[in-house]
């Protein structure tokens, strides 16, 4: 879930960029000041009270305000994220915020507020009450708000200031640019929000089946430095071509081919929600790419599961795969089967040991069928401990 309020003064173009937002990031857009505006028109007991103060440009009291918030956000508890247009607008409505957050188990990722100086605010709003037909549009009642956003509502900012959350833009610009601005501070954040796991195991281990349908189930992009290497070979490219030596005498292929592979993909994978690396790392130098590669896109590792099965099962496993369709040419031979396996256990072993002294290592154990083995590693992915 990712959760962003939009901050501003009346007039700062928070409504215009709301709408590019919740389409672009698929959330749901919470305005106080539309909600009220409903209660007004439905006549209900809050929208009779909060009537006379939004006429008068006053600001609403934060009694009202968390009722409405409340109601809203626990009918849609589902949604990927919430967009706050116009609330928290004082500083005890910064703490309602938090509360109501804490609820739902998640939090409020940034505030981004538009920056925009008084006398532009006036002059936007008095044009704009030429043609929204809100009451509260008009000349003095602007005032009020304005009054009302300076006493009340710029202190917010330091709320987040504080917590490192509040990023500003500058509201003179055009509204593209705007949007700009704001789709870098919240592109950032969900790269923050990213899941990645690493999938270790010796080969014959499952992760590459594994793999894969996992990515699906969970909407990962599934990165096998094996399966690209093999794209490069089949479009017999200069890259496909040397690592096909490598692969004819079961060799490691070297790190100056896999980094720019991988750091392809990363770059061109946008909307992501995280990656599963498989076959990568292999070596120390690979962690210390990997970990590299992901810190460079603001991200890091979620997860880092082994599947475990013992050596007779792999070769056995190896063995039959090499009779299939889906042999792979480095399956050709015992002697390849035997170099992989023994570069596992030197050079990717030693890596492993290191990830779990260092973040943990979840192991899985790889015997049974697909579904049984696929079912183990669904618990330890949906466990957020
Ligand atoms: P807006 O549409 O955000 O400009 O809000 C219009 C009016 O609704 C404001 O001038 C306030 O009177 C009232 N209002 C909206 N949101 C809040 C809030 N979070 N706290 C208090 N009053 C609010």
């Amino acid at each position: 879930m990712i959760n962003i309020a939009l901050f501003g003064p009346p007039g700062a173009g928070k409504g215009t960029q709301s709408e590019f937002l919740i389409k672009e990031y698929n959330l749901f857009y919470i305005s106080t000041g539309y909600l009220l505006r409903k209660e007004i028109e439905e006549q209900t007991k809050l929208g009779l009270d909060a009537q006379n103060i939004i006429a008068a440009g006053g600001l609403v009291p934060d009694e009202i305000i968390v009722q409405i918030i409340e109601k809203t956000i626990k009918e849609n508890s589902n949604v990927n994220g919430f967009l706050f247009d116009g609330f928290p607008r004082t500083y005890i409505q910064a703490y309602i915020l938090e509360g109501l957050m804490i609820k739902l188990n998640t939090s409020l990722n940034c505030l981004i507020s538009i920056n925009v100086h008084e006398e532009e605010s006036k002059k936007r709003l008095t044009n704009r009450g030429k043609t929204s037909g809100r009451s509260d549009d008009n000349e003095e009642v602007i005032r009020n708000r304005l009054q009302e956003y300076n006493e009340k509502t710029q202190p917010v900012l330091n709320f987040y200031r504080e917590k490192g959350i509040c990023f500003e833009v500058d509201g003179l610009n055009s509204i593209d640019e705007v949007k700009f601005d704001i789709k870098t501070i919240i592109n950032t954040e969900f790269k923050k929000q990213l899941f990645n796991i690493v999938l270790f195991g010796y080969p014959g281990s499952g992760r590459g089946s594994q793999g894969k349908v996992l990515a699906e189930k969970y909407g990962l992009e599934y990165i096998a430095t094996g399966s690209l290497l093999d794209e490069e070979i089949k479009n017999n490219t200069e890259i496909g071509k040397k690592v096909k030596y490598f692969y004819d005498n079961g060799l490691l292929v070297p790190d100056e081919i896999i980094v720019p592979l991988i750091e392809k993909k990363l770059e061109n994978a946008n909307s992501v929600r995280g990656y599963i690396f498989k076959g990568i790392p292999r070596t120390f130098v690979q962690s210390y790419i990997l970990d590299g590669l992901l810190k460079k896109h603001k991200t890091s590792l979620s997860k880092i599961i082994e599947i475990e099965v013992p050596t007779l099962e792999l070769i056995k496993r190896l063995d039959q795969r090499s009779q299939t369709d889906s042999s792979m040419p480095y399956d050709s031979s015992t002697a390849k089967i035997v170099q992989r396996l023994q570069d596992h256990q030197n050079k990717t072993i030693p890596v492993i040991e290191k990830y779990n002294e260092l973040h943990g290592v979840v192991k899985v154990n790889g015997m049974g069928n697909f579904e049984e083995v696929f079912q183990r590693l669904c618990e330890v992915i949906d466990n957020n401990g």
